[in-house]
């Protein structure tokens, strides 16, 4: 087992990790900017180095610092949670070459998935369904486009080969829209990802959101869990996740599942991960794309699992044998995950950081909270407005709805608007109770109302 780690984020996903690393008994370090010196992370963590100044390319993101953070502190590997460092190919080199273990997979998988044309078309050889497409970047300038877009069939979708957080997409309904919808679609992928790469695919229309969470040692073992519903979106960024899955039965459940292994063997993949797909109202599945790093959404799969998939990736990177057999994994009851962001729903999301007066979080039966925030806490306005995860557990769907119904009405995060008023306008629709959404159910039924 390493003998210490060195997180590389913040926030409830380095609290998480620290957690992991305290059960298992390996210490923990701390990275934070300037102005996260108060963060729960470095509270939590056995020693804490300062990284740099309070914008993420001087302090998360900035791979010098944080290599020497490692070894001034002794560290002999480093978690880079999600986000920031999590899929940078080069950062992964960086610390494999100071010989500091990186708890993810190897360079050559987050290479081999970062690119999303590159994963489609190794989907496509490997056998895994995949949505019809461009094959390649397009560009509005080329007369062939038009014709590609007609044989894929209206509605397409143009998305950034580097895409993330539902950035630098379009709907396309008709041709007299095309060109300058991939105009913007480069655009925003330029700004949000400094490359401005995109391609085309069949927009599937109400589809659903499924994904897999794969496991896979470096002796070529692999493993799929239970499939999270993450259909609940705004602006194609999820909100709300479950599982199980409403919709997806357990011969789909296999069928997908074992696509999802093939993913993760086709790219000889080590750790933990997730397969994502969509499936359409036949019940049709594609492979969308693969994230190689732990989710956000994590917790409803170790709810209905007991399986803690943090400690499991960290055992994963050392190297220790996989030991979970899917057929073998039991689900029990159901777990739903609402994402409390500090943003006003009244106003069109617009981020709202600042200080936390009275906070009061939610706990009983059924009830788990991730978060780094408490009273008092500044919430900085230089990083994601993610504060906190409420993730409820019951026996059943039933049992986990009426949970998370109560859990959201405790909240109360004074001086912070924050989206807990609109997760219980989705936990008492009558749609969402029925199971079973698309991903246009919130436009259609909380916004369209
Ligand atoms: P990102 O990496 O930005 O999260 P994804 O490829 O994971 O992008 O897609 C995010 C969301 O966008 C999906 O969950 C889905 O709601 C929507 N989406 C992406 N591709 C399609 C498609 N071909 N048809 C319909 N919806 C899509």
């Amino acid at each position: 087992m390493f003998k210490k780690v060195l997180i590389a984020n913040r926030g409830e996903i380095a609290c998480r990790i620290i957690r992991a690393c305290r059960e298992l008994d390996v210490k923990a370090v701390a990275i934070h900017s300037q102005v996260d010196r108060e963060s729960m992370h470095v509270r939590l963590a056995d020693q804490s180095v300062c990284v740099g100044e309070a914008s993420a390319s001087d302090s998360y993101l900035n791979i010098p610092s944080i290599i020497a953070a490692a070894e001034i502190s002794g560290a002999d590997a480093i978690h880079p949670g999600y986000g920031f460092l999590a899929e940078n190919t080069y950062f992964a080199e960086v610390c494999e070459a100071c010989g500091l273990k990186f708890i993810g997979p190897s360079r050559e998988s987050i290479e081999q998935m970062g690119d999303k044309i590159a994963a489609i078309e190794l989907m496509k050889k490997s056998g895994v369904p995949v949505v019809p497409g461009s094959g390649g970047p397009i560009s509005a300038d080329d007369p062939k486009i038009f014709a590609m877009a007609k044989k894929i069939g209206y509605p397409v979708i143009i998305k950034a080969t580097a895409g993330g957080g539902g950035k630098g997409m379009r709907i396309v309904t008709s041709e007299q829209t095309l060109q300058n919808a991939i105009i913007i679609a480069q655009t925003e992928a330029k700004a949000a990802f400094g490359n401005a790469d995109v391609y085309m695919e069949k927009y599937i229309e109400e589809p659903h959101h499924i994904e897999f969470q794969i496991l896979g040692d470096k002796y070529g073992k692999t493993a799929y869990l239970p499939e999270r519903d993450c259909s609940i979106q705004r602006r194609h960024q999820k909100l709300v996740e479950e599982s199980p899955s409403p919709l997806i039965s357990e011969s789909l459940r296999k069928k997908m599942g074992k696509a999802a292994r093939h993913a993760a063997a086709a790219v000889k993949y080590v750790t933990i991960g997730t397969v994502e797909f969509l499936v359409d109202k036949k019940g049709r599945f594609y492979f969308m794309e693969m994230n190689t790093r732990i989710q956000v959404e994590h917790p409803i799969t170790e709810m209905v699992t007991g399986i803690d998939l943090v400690k499991e990736q960290i055992k994963l990177a050392v190297g220790e044998k996989l030991s979970v057999i899917s057929e073998k994994v039991k689900v029990s009851g159901h777990a739903i995950e609402c994402r409390i962001n500090a943003e006003d729903p009244d106003k069109d999301f617009i981020a709202s950081p600042g200080k936390i007066g009275k906070l009061y979080l939610p706990g009983g039966p059924g009830i788990r909270i991730d978060t780094h925030v408490y009273s008092g806490y500044t919430i900085p306005p230089y990083y994601d407005s993610l504060i906190a995860k409420i993730i409820s557990f019951g026996a059943d769907r039933g049992e986990s709805i009426a949970r998370m119904q109560r859990a959201l009405r405790e909240v109360e995060i004074e001086n912070v608007k924050n989206t807990a008023s609109l997760h219980v306008k989705i936990m008492d629709s009558e749609q969402f109770r029925k199971g079973g959404v698309s991903t246009d159910f919130l436009s259609k039924h909380i916004f369209g109302k």
